[in-house]
């Protein structure tokens, strides 16, 4: 697949409200949109650094798969996910499934901030939860 950057960072947290406080005193970067993503039952923060974006991930209810993540942690969030950007998910889906991973979403879904996006199944990716997004407004 062709993949051109890094596009964002998934970090869960059980409070957006209490983390977002680290990443602008300390970090200095500035959160620019606060999104719920019904659909993922999550709540999302936006930082951007470089080219590169932060998305704080909060669950909005306890089957959000960001809650269990926490659940799993200890309580705590971390380093959820790693997003790629792309020119063209299903591409990038039907390459993936040909080389044998396990696809999470075997069609583009709607994300925040309006990106298609689709996960891979950490199961092939080496332990690393992955998203394949795309900008539809790049196209
Ligand atoms: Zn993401």
């Amino acid at each position: 697949m062709e993949l051109s950057q890094i596009e964002h960072l998934g970090i869960a947290t059980p409070s957006l409200e209490a983390a977002i406080p680290y990443y602008e005193n300390v970090l200095g970067l500035k959160c620019y949109a606060i999104e719920e993503v019904a659909d993922q039952k999550v709540k999302t923060a936006f930082f951007k650094i470089g080219e590169v974006k932060l998305e704080l991930l909060e669950p909005t209810c306890p089957e959000s798969t960001i809650a269990k993540f926490i659940e799993k942690n200890g309580g705590r969030g971390g380093i959820h996910h790693i997003a790629f950007k792309t020119k063209d998910v299903a591409a990038a889906l039907a390459d993936a499934e040909s080389k044998g991973v396990v696809l999470i979403d075997k069609a583009p879904r709607g994300g925040a901030e309006g990106l298609n996006i689709a996960f891979l199944h950490p199961k092939s990716t080496q332990s690393v939860l992955t998203e394949i997004c795309e900008n539809p407004n790049e196209k």
